[in-house]
């Protein structure tokens, strides 16, 4: 892992897919996203903070999930939301 990494982001060690591209709790409400990434948790794949609703952050402070890695193409990355920490994989 790249610098900068925490332990949430070590513990993780096969990188979760979206099982969809589309933003769980947008699709539900009918709103519009901008990026999306998926909890390294459960698997949930939620809207980034560039997007209106911002789903991908609700769902980490909410349910305490701490790392989401980019669900878009072409981008290999972990973000850890407590540690503000980011790695490449
Ligand atoms: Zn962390
Ligand atoms: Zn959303
Ligand atoms: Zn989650």
């Amino acid at each position: 892992m790249a610098d900068g990494s925490c332990a949430h982001i070590s513990g993780v060690k096969n990188v979760l897919g979206p099982k969809q591209h589309a933003c769980d709790e947008c699709v539900k409400i009918g709103a519009k996203w901008v990026h999306l990434r998926t909890c390294q948790s459960c698997g949930g794949t939620h809207c980034c903070d560039s997007s209106p609703n911002r789903h991908a952050t609700k769902h980490a402070k909410a349910s305490g999930h701490p790392v989401v890695a980019s669900a878009e193409r072409g981008e290999r990355w972990l973000y850890c939301y407590p540690d503000e920490a980011f790695a490449e994989y």
